[in-house]
C-alpha cells in the first residue's frame, strides 16, 4: 500500500542534496536533510504512542523543523493540525480540546502558561522551538534517519486545519490526503512551477496559504524556497533580487509599493506574484503593475475548499476578479434562499466542487450537512457573480451582507465606490443595527497618507452614484482598517465597535 501524499511531494526528494530552504542567515537545508529531520520526528511521534488517525496539535513559531514535523505527520499517517500563533492560552484551550490532540506541540517559552490546558484536555505537551531547541526535538535527535512510510489511501485526512475565524468561532475543516494533492497538482500545473523555481516565503505555515498552496506546490515541482520567519519588508527586498516568484496576502503588496526601494529592478528576476486570502484591491493591481510591469495573478480559495479559481498564467489577469475554476474543479453561483443556479452577471451564493473540498467540519455534523450537499457541492458563504467572460468576482461574504429596510446592500459595491474617490486609501462598509430600517450602512474609511478627508464631498458624490437605501449614513475615518494575521479585514470588529451608532 502506499500513501500517496507523502510519496508526490516528499519520497521523491530522499537523499536529493538539492536546497529546499534558504534561510535569513545564509544557511541552507537540502531536501535529504530536510526528510531525515522528518523521519526523525517520525520515529519521535511513534515513540511517544502517536498513532494512525490521531491528531497532532502544534503551536509553533514558523521554522524548517515545524515544517519538518508537518512532513512527519503525513509519513506517519498522523493528522497535522496547525494553530494560530496569535492564539491566546484561552482560544488555544479550544482547539487542542475540540480536536481530541493526543499530542500539543508548543514553543519552548510558553510550556509553563499551556502546561494547565494540556492537563486539562488530557494531552501530553511537547515543545519544539525555532532554534531547534525544546523537549520533542531533542527526543528526534535520539531517533533514527529513517521511518517507515505508514500506508494511507486518498481518501484518509490528512490535516485538520481550522479556518481563520473571520466570521465567528474557528471551524475544523477535515482534508483528505487527495484533497491537498489534488490542488497541488492542479496549482504547479496552472502556474508552471518547474525545480527551477525559488519561491520567496513569508506567510506563516498555519494556514492553507502559506502551508499548503505555497509548501506543497515547491515539494511537488522540487525547487527550493527562500524560507523568512514572517513578511519583513528589509528582508523580502533583500530576497526578491534572488526569487523567482511569490505568494502574498494584498497587504504585503501594500506595503511593497509604500516602499521606495521597491523598483523595477528589484523585481527582475520575478516571473510570478501571486495574491489571496482577501480581496485585492484594483487599485493595488494597478500601482503594482505601473511600478514593475507585472500583473500580480490573484485567486480564490478557502481553508475548506484549498484553491478553487485562478486568473490565467496566460491569457488576461483581470483585477478585481478571481478568474477561472481550476482544472477539476467547478463553481456555480446559486440563489441564496432557493439554491437555483443564476445567470451569469447576477449576484449569489458561490458553490464549489471538486477533489478539493474538504470532508466536512470537524465535530459539526450539522454543520455539514447544511453546507456539504449529497452532490458534492459546498456553498462557500462568499457572494460572488461570473461575468460574460466566466471570470469570477468576489462580492464579499454573506455574513456581511447589509439588509436595509427589506432591501440587499453589497458592501463591496459601495468600497469599490469610496475606494475610487481621492483621497480615499481603502474602506470598509457594514451594518449597524438601525431602529426603524433593522441594519443601515456605516462607511470606516482610511485616508491616503498625508490627505485629510473631505467627508461633506464624500457626501455629496454619493448622493450623486448611489441610492439612498445604499447611501452611508455615518462615515468614519480611521488610521487603518483592524486586520487578522492573513490581512483580512476584521468586519466583526467594526461591527461591535459601531454597532451603537443609530442609538
Ligand atoms: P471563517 O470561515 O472562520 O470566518 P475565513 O473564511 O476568513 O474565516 P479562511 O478559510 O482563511 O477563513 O478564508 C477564506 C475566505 O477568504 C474566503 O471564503 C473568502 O471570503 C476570502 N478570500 C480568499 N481569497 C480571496 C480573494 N482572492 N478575494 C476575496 N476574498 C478572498
Ligand atoms: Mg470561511
Amino acid at each position: 500500500m502506499s500513501n500517496p501524499l507523502y510519496d508526490a511531494l516528499f519520497a521523491p526528494h530522499e537523499g536529493q542534496q538539492s536546497t529546499f530552504l534558504e534561510l535569513p542567515d545564509g544557511g541552507t537545508i537540502s531536501h535529504a536533510e530536510f526528510l531525515e529531520m522528518a523521519a526523525r520526528m517520525a520515529n519521535a511521534l511513534a515513540d511517544l504512542g502517536v498513532s494512525t488517525g490521531d491528531r497532532v496539535a502544534v503551536h509553533i513559531e514558523k521554522s524548517p523543523h515545524a515544517l519538518a514535523l508537518y512532513a512527519a505527520c503525513v509519513k506517519s499517517g498522523v493528522i497535522f493540525l496547525p494553530l494560530n500563533t496569535a492564539y491566546t492560552a484561552r482560544e488555544l484551550a479550544y482547539f487542542v480540546d475540540d480536536s481530541g490532540a493526543s499530542i500539543f506541540v508548543c514553543d519552548p517559552g510558553e510550556e509553563e502558561a499551556l502546561r494547565p490546558i494540556a492537563e486539562k484536555a488530557g494531552c501530553p505537551l511537547r515543545t519544539l522551538g525555532s532554534n531547534g531547541d525544546g523537549s520533542f526535538t531533542e527526543l528526534a535527535c535520539t531517533m533514527a534517519t529513517r521511518s517507515d512510510v505508514v500506508p494511507r489511501s486518498r481518501d484518509d485526512l490528512a490535516a485538520l486545519l481550522y479556518t481563520s475565524g473571520t466570521t465567528g468561532r474557528s471551524k475544523g475543516a477535515m482534508l483528505t490526503q487527495n484533497n491537498l494533492l489534488s490542488n497541488a497538482e492542479a496549482l504547479v500545473d496552472a502556474w508552471r512551477f518547474t525545480e527551477k523555481d525559488v519561491l520567496l516565503h513569508a506567510l506563516p505555515i498555519f494556514h492553507t496559504h502559506g502551508l499548503f498552496v505555497a509548501t506543497n506546490i515547491m515539494l511537488l515541482a522540487g525547487g527550493s524556497m527562500i524560507f523568512l520567519p514572517k513578511f519583513d519588508l528589509d528582508s523580502v527586498l533583500a530576497a526578491l533580487p534572488r526569487s523567482t516568484s511569490m505568494m502574498g496576502v494584498p497587504t504585503f503588496y501594500t506595503r511593497l509599493l509604500d516602499d521606495p526601494r521597491f523598483t523595477s529592478d528589484v523585481a527582475a528576476h520575478m516571473r510570478l506574484f501571486v495574491s489571496g486570502s482577501a480581496p485585492l484591491l484594483a487599485e493595488t493591481h494597478e500601482r503594482f503593475e505601473k511600478r514593475t510591469g507585472h500583473r500580480i495573478l490573484e485567486r480564490y480559495g478557502m481553508t475548506e475548499t484549498n484553491m478553487s479559481t485562478s486568473n490565467p498564467y496566460d491569457g488576461e489577469r483581470r483585477a478585481g476578479t478571481v478568474g477561472f475554476p481550476l482544472q477539476g474543479s467547478e463553481v456555480k453561483v446559486c440563489d441564496p434562499d432557493t439554491g437555483v443556479e443564476l445567470p451569469a452577471g447576477d449576484i449569489g451564493v458561490l458553490w464549489v466542487r471538486g477533489p478539493n473540498v474538504f470532508k466536512g467540519y470537524w465535530n459539526m455534523p450539522e454543520k455539514t450537512r447544511e453546507e456539504l450537499r449529497e452532490d458534492g457541492f459546498f456553498i462557500t458563504g462568499d457572494l460572488a457573480l461570473i461575468d460574460g467572460d466566466g471570470y469570477v468576482q468576489i462580492a464579499g461574504r454573506g455574513k456581511d451582507l447589509i439588509i436595509s429596510g427589506g432591501l440587499n446592500i453589497y458592501p463591496k459595491e459601495i468600497e469599490l465606490f469610496l475606494d475610487a474617490l481621492p483621497g480615499v486609501r481603502e474602506s470598509a462598509v457594514i451594518g449597524a443595527p438601525h431602529p426603524d430600517f433593522g441594519e443601515s450602512v456605516v462607511a470606516v474609511i482610511v485616508p491616503e497618507t498625508g490627505h485629510a478627508i473631505d467627508v461633506d464631498a464624500i457626501k455629496t458624490a454619493a448622493r450623486e452614484h448611489l441610492a439612498g437605501f445604499k447611501r452611508p449614513k455615518v462615515f468614519e475615518v480611521v488610521d487603518a482598517l483592524p486586520r487578522n494575521t492573513m490581512g483580512k479585514v476584521q468586519k466583526n470588529q467594526l461591527r461591535d465597535t459601531y454597532a451603537k451608532v443609530f442609538q
